[in-house]
């Protein structure tokens, strides 16, 4: 971390060709040619300054401890939507949600009618079914609570307009999952319906019975993923279900503002929708969200996901 934090334009530090790789992956870097350096250049500095915009970081261009804090957290497959530059400058972006290329979504009638279905063949075996259903069935609600779209869940996988499955590794759409951490889930945008979860992780319904210090909610993801299976693309908005990291064990289900407003300007408001239903936390957190959180709790959390960090260096300096 020392080394990172020292880095600037024209340093050499182990490690960041690794970080080159992420950027790349993720949609910052775009290169021909995969084999990265150690080399602090214009165009890392370019990409690095492109994530902490996307992310809602201070734009520093450097490795701070925000913005390594972030690459190593756990996140969504999904690449994060790349802002033009005509819209990004040194004194900041407008922070809010996105969509995909062409802003897809759904072409239905309204009210429109959805349908959901599992994977009969690529599921995970600790967890039953009914808790994963009733998961998903929470999941989709809080959607359907504030758009007129509603989500009923079929034994017709076949026919289903949205199909949900747990997969390893290599699993046929060319997005290899990469076990425990990292990549923890992605989906598809409209009308593709596809949403596949890392079967790797270690998913968890209740912190309360499940211990591991790496499991991750499976709520607050399957959350997430019904975003981009309806249109919505990545927010720079920390608080918002969008964004796109999630620590382990971390619970983060609620719609924001944030997320509302992308989505409802996609489908129209649900007639039984106001906002005067967030509750007041939701309000008031939506309302510091261009303040950093300074919690303990939150530089806790960062210091131990910078701790995995250095165990993916360490484990990719093995290689
Ligand atoms: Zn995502
Ligand atoms: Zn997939």
């Amino acid at each position: 971390m020392e080394n990172f934090l020292k880095a600037q334009r024209g340093s050499h530090v182990n490690g960041i060709s690794e970080l080159k790789t992420y950027l790349h992956r993720f949609g910052y870097l775009l290169s021909e040619n995969a084999n990265f350096t150690d080399a602090f250049d214009v165009t890392f500095e370019s990409a690095i300054l492109r994530f902490q915009s996307n992310l809602g970081l201070s734009l520093s261009g450097k490795l701070d401890f925000d913005t390594v804090s972030q690459i190593s957290a756990p996140r969504c497959g999904v690449p994060d939507t790349i802002f033009s530059t005509s819209t990004f400058t040194l004194h900041g972006t407008t922070r809010h949600y996105a969509y995909f290329p062409g802003k897809p979504r759904w072409a239905r009638r309204m009210p429109m009618k959805l349908t959901y279905a599992f994977s009969p063949d690529y599921t995970i075996r600790y967890l039953s079914s009914s808790q994963i259903k009733a998961v998903f069935k929470r999941a989709f609600a809080r959607w359907a609570s504030v758009i007129p779209v509603s989500f009923s869940e079929t034994e017709d996988y076949v026919y289903a307009d949205m199909k949900i499955g747990f997969y390893s590794g290599e699993h046929g759409d060319s997005e290899p999952f990469d076990g425990v951490l990292g990549v923890l889930a992605h989906s598809f945008s409209p009308e593709n319906g596809k949403f596949h979860l890392d079967a790797a992780e270690r998913w968890a319904v209740d912190f309360g019975t499940e211990k591991s210090a790496v499991a991750m909610d499976l709520e607050s993801v399957a959350t997430h993923e019904i975003g981009h299976l309806l249109g919505l693309a990545h927010s720079s908005v920390k608080q918002a279900v969008m964004y796109p990291t999630l620590r382990p064990r971390e619970k983060k289900v609620d719609l924001q503002l944030d997320d509302i407003q992308g989505v409802q300007a996609l489908y129209g408001s649900n007639p039984n929708f106001n906002v005067g239903s967030l509750s007041e936390s939701d309000i008031s957190t939506n309302q510091a969200l261009n303040l950093r959180s300074t919690t303990r709790l939150s530089s806790i959390s960062a210091i131990a996901s910078f701790w995995f960090f250095l165990n993916l260096i360490h484990f990719f300096s093995s290689m």
